[in-house]
């Protein structure tokens, strides 16, 4: 299966500064790559992207990805952006259930679900975030916080299920430098994967990526691992070398 390296800018990025980070990626990515690379912008900034494609051919292979997207189709929901305004800009990723999104604007595991719902419907392949606390970990409850997580969208979703991405990104590792190590994380996406073949017969086909400091020093161990699909990296995709090592170590 072709690895899946999704960069999240998060709220980061300026038009001058995405123009010379996409000027640098389009001259560092490598032709035939073995991986599919995505990037996940601000929404002000997709149709940047979108220009900057034009003029980068290098760039006419990188999957347009959104953050987030509304649970509702649309109407008076003032400052939510819907799944079809992303499909209007091209946008083949969502990211939805980022545990930033969970923490600081309450979504709960419900609103996740509808939100890949609402992707789904338009053609727009969300990125399902599930992870634990550094409290739940130590608590024993990793397993059963991402199969709950991740339960509420198969439960939502139905046979559709398997044309999602799930992101194992364990809270205590996003942005903190700390990485979960590559058995801790094969062992959490073997869980989700058992649990995907419950859901679906695609389950071995569906891609599973971790993210949580990813980084140059870091991808090739974690992408070793046979049930890790790709990464959703942070930090390491507002720097063009360090994505593009990343983008390398997926062979
Ligand atoms: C993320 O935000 O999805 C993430 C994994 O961040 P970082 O790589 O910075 O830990």
């Amino acid at each position: 299966m072709v690895a899946l390296i999704a960069g999240n800018w998060k709220m980061n990025g300026s038009l001058s500064a995405n123009e010379a980070l996409l000027g640098a990626l389009a001259a560092g990515l490598p032709g035939g790559a073995a991986a599919e690379v995505a990037l996940c912008v601000p929404a002000p900034y997709l149709a940047q992207f979108r220009a900057l494609a034009a003029q980068h051919t290098a760039l006419q292979a990188v999957g347009l990805g959104a953050q987030d997207v509304s649970a509702h189709a649309g109407g008076a929901y003032t400052g939510e952006v819907s799944a079809s305004m992303l499909g209007d800009f091209g946008c083949r990723y969502a990211i939805v259930g980022h545990s930033e999104r969970r923490q600081y604007h309450g979504e709960t595991d419900a609103v996740v679900a509808a939100k890949a719902q609402q992707a789904l419907a338009h053609g727009i392949t969300p990125i399902v975030c599930v992870g634990e606390t550094l409290e739940q970990r130590e608590a024993g409850q990793t397993f059963d916080v991402v199969k709950r997580q991740l339960a509420a969208v198969i439960h939502a979703n139905g046979p559709c299920i398997s044309e999602v991405v799930v992101a194992y990104e364990p809270v205590w590792a996003i942005g903190t430098g700390k990485t979960a190590s590559a058995e801790q994380a094969q062992q959490v996406h073997a869980v989700l994967r058992a649990q995907l073949q419950a859901a679906t017969a695609q389950a071995s086909r569906m891609r599973i990526v971790y993210g949580g400091s990813m980084n140059a020093g870091n991808a090739a161990g974690l992408l070793a691992q046979p049930d890790i699909n790709g990464g959703l990296i942070g930090g390491a995709s507002l720097k063009a070398a360090d994505f593009l090592a990343i983008i390398g170590a997926a062979r």
